[in-house]
């Protein structure tokens, strides 16, 4: 479960990003975060994944205290939650086989679990003819694709996907959607998006947490997108 009770987070140039934040999100929920550029979603976003720190009040996740975690503790913490970015950052000189094993060798598992895993990874996001590859020599809808496979190998219980079909054309954003909700499905994976996409948001219908300003304006079961500008 993620729980948000009554964060604030203020940065150190006096801006108030985000404003008394209660949140929750049960596991195996899929959810949106939308709002206007400014309106705190990637401070949402960094708070979750221990990037910052709140300066009042409290980030759960999974039962861990992520305000609260030191610095040290940190990387160890993101072990157990993915995160995808719009602008992918694969490992240019590593392969994509390589890219994703390297997500679970730096964990410590061993060399047979791993390439075990990696093939199970690249057959699910129908990968598997570009394992030799490198990044650069695949489509955007690809590489987001193995973005997804290796913040999903070590079976991340939380998945955080912050605009993931930001750069795709409509029809990869659909493939990219539907892998989400393989995952969201298959794996129990509690997914939270940002996204600026009204038009995914109004095809696959999911709670959809609207912000403005760093307050949360609306919180809406199967919601559709809520047009700002
Ligand atoms: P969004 O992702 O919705 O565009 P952000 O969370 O990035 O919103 O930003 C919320 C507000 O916080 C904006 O006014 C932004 O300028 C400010 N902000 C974001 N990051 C920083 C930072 N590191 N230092 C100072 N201000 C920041
Ligand atoms: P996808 O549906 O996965 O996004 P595309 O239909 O865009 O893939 O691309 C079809 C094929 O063209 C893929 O096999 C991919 O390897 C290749 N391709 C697409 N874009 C690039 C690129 N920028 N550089 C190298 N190869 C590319």
């Amino acid at each position: 479960m993620i729980l948000l009770e009554n964060v604030s987070k203020e940065y150190r140039n006096g801006v108030h990003a985000l404003k008394n934040i209660n949140l929750q999100i049960e596991d195996g929920e899929f959810v949106y975060v939308i709002g206007p550029t400014g309106s705190g979603k990637s401070t949402l976003i960094k708070l979750l994944d221990g990037e910052e720190i709140p300066n009042s009040g409290t980030v759960m996740v999974e039962n861990v205290d992520v305000g609260k975690l030191k610095h040290s503790r940190v990387p160890i913490y993101r072990r157990n939650i993915g995160v995808v970015f719009q602008d992918y950052r694969l490992l240019p000189s590593l392969t994509i086989f390589e890219n994703i094993a390297f997500a679970l060798e730096v964990i410590g598992e061993d060399k047979a679990k791993v390439r075990r895993r990696v093939r199970e990874v690249l057959e699910l996001v129908s990968l598997s003819e570009k394992a030799k590859a490198f990044p650069n020599e695949l489509s955007g809808g690809q590489q987001q694709r193995a973005t997804i496979g290796r913040a999903i190998a070590n079976h991340p219980k939380v998945l955080i996907a912050d605009e993931p079909t930001g750069n795709l054309d409509p029809e990869k954003s659909i493939e990219i959607m539907e892998l989400l909700e393989k995952i969201n499905k298959d794996q129990n994976t509690t997914i939270v998006m940002v996204t600026h996409d009204s038009t995914i948001v109004d095809r696959f219908k999911k709670r959809t947490i609207a912000l403005e300003e760093g307050f949360v304006v609306a919180d809406i079961m199967k919601g559709g997108y809520i047009q700002h500008d």
